[in-house]
């Protein structure tokens, strides 16, 4: 009897502490965000240089462009180092049906190759490219490791330094990362071995092909996702002798082939519909009213992926793709939708994941102690203030507050909350 009573109670006590809010929490988005959102574009199709800047201007800026105002939205594009298809004039031995005239770094087909390249460097400064869309267009023989050694010695030079890495084109561009039988860029056999110069370099996040047609990853549990994510699985495992892991979330780490470990990363086509391509076209119906609504109601991520250059030309982008992301802008301007590059959106995402932190309260004192973190892939770290920036906690009414890393206090702002008895903080200042 008295253990069943014992037992009864200890039941009690675990269900009061798990239904009794902690006094300070670490909140998912930066306050007040409830989710997360990046246009996520490969730099195939775009092929000339007023294409991308005016497009990248327009999706970027606050100045009046050839589309209109700018919409102001922090997003990031992705650029190639070479295009060889312009370099040699070839396009037989390359399996697409159309030619893939993009720019690049090194060759561009009406643009002078200057401009093209200053203005990827300006972008990379900027924030407004923040990925490399593989090392560019190649045709199966095209590409081998001294290339990339010769690519990675100019981006240093150059000071263009992504940490994000997307892999191009079909089965013909055998220098992409992953598992499938002709990602062999990380297959020390190969020819076209470059996983260890380009991690080397600073990649740290990849995209090899995962899609999802969840709305909001690593967010609340929603029965939809779960079934779509099943469902997923279930295709993976059906059609394919390679399977990506179904696990709900933005990024995972993997192990690629040969030993190295790296972040892969998901990203969203379409709502499980028709709009299956990644067009720019597309965007109003992959991004509906109900896309963005679920989004924000799932507090989770969507990286959106398109190809900002695949549109019908002059003026680039349909009059419906830019009311949906005037909608997106006003959720950005509202707080709603956290809008940042992928780079921005998956080292918070990494960092957050793994934050190690305690707190130690006296009355109105509350002192929060972030430690080292140690992370599957970037092994034991010590979170930097960059990293760190945004990360919030939901904090007691009128607490004061101070946030250290190793007895260093870091900048932080206080939200008062009207609405509460609780308030919140965030590191770093506005985002
Ligand atoms: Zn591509």
């Amino acid at each position: 009897m008295a253990r069943n009573r014992f037992l009864i109670l200890f039941l009690l006590l675990v269900v009061v502490a798990a239904c009794q809010k902690k006094e300070v929490e670490l909140l998912r988005f930066p306050y007040p965000y409830q989710a997360a959102f990046t246009i996520c574009s490969d730099i195939d199709n775009t092929e000339t240089l007023p294409e991308f800047t005016t497009i990248q201007e327009y999706l970027c800026s606050h100045q009046q462009t050839a589309l209109g105002k700018g919409l102001g939205l922090p997003v990031g594009n992705s650029f190639w180092m070479d295009n060889q298809l312009l370099r040699t004039g070839r396009s037989q031995d390359f399996s697409q049906p159309n030619p893939d005239y993009g720019i690049s770094y090194n060759s561009a087909l009406e643009d002078s190759s200057s401009a093209v390249r200053q203005t990827i460097k300006e972008f990379v400064q900027k924030g407004w490219i923040d990925c490399l869309h593989s090392y560019g267009h190649f045709s199966n023989t095209g590409f081998n490791r001294k290339l990339a050694k010769d690519f990675v010695q100019t981006m240093q030079q150059d000071s263009l330094f992504v940490d994000v890495f997307s892999d191009h084109g079909g089965t013909e561009n055998l220098h992409s990362l992953g598992h499938r039988k002709h990602q062999l860029g990380d297959n020390p056999e190969a020819e076209v071995y470059h996983a260890d110069i380009t991690q080397d370099y600073g990649i740290k996040f990849l995209w090899d092909g995962q899609l999802s047609h969840s709305i909001g990853l690593s967010g609340d549990f929603s029965c939809e996702n779960f079934l779509k994510t099943s469902l997923e699985a279930g295709q993976d495992w059906l059609n394919s002798a390679f399977s990506y892991q179904h696990n709900g979330e933005v990024a995972y780490p993997i192990t690629l082939d040969d030993g190295s470990k790296i972040y892969r990363f998901v990203r969203y086509l379409n709502d499980r519909s028709h709009y299956d391509t990644a067009d720019i076209n597309f965007l109003d119906e992959q991004l509906n009213d109900k896309v963005l609504q679920k989004l924000v109601k799932n507090r989770g991520y969507l990286l959106y992926y398109t190809h900002l250059g695949a549109n019908s030309g002059f003026p680039y982008l349909k009059e419906e793709t830019k009311q949906q992301l005037h909608k997106i802008k006003d959720l950005y301007e509202q707080k709603k939708l956290w809008v940042a590059s992928t780079s921005k959106l998956l080292n918070y995402f990494v960092v957050h994941k793994n934050l190690n932190w305690q707190v130690i309260m006296a009355s109105d004192q509350v002192r929060i102690e972030i430690e080292k973190s140690n992370d599957p892939v970037w092994g034991e770290y010590l979170p930097s203030l960059q990293q760190l920036q945004g990360i919030s906690f939901r904090v007691p009414k009128n607490s004061k507050v101070e946030i250290v890393v190793k007895n260093q206090k870091l900048p932080i702002n206080y939200h008062q909350n009207a609405l509460a008895d609780y308030d919140f903080v965030t590191i770093g200042g506005e985002l």
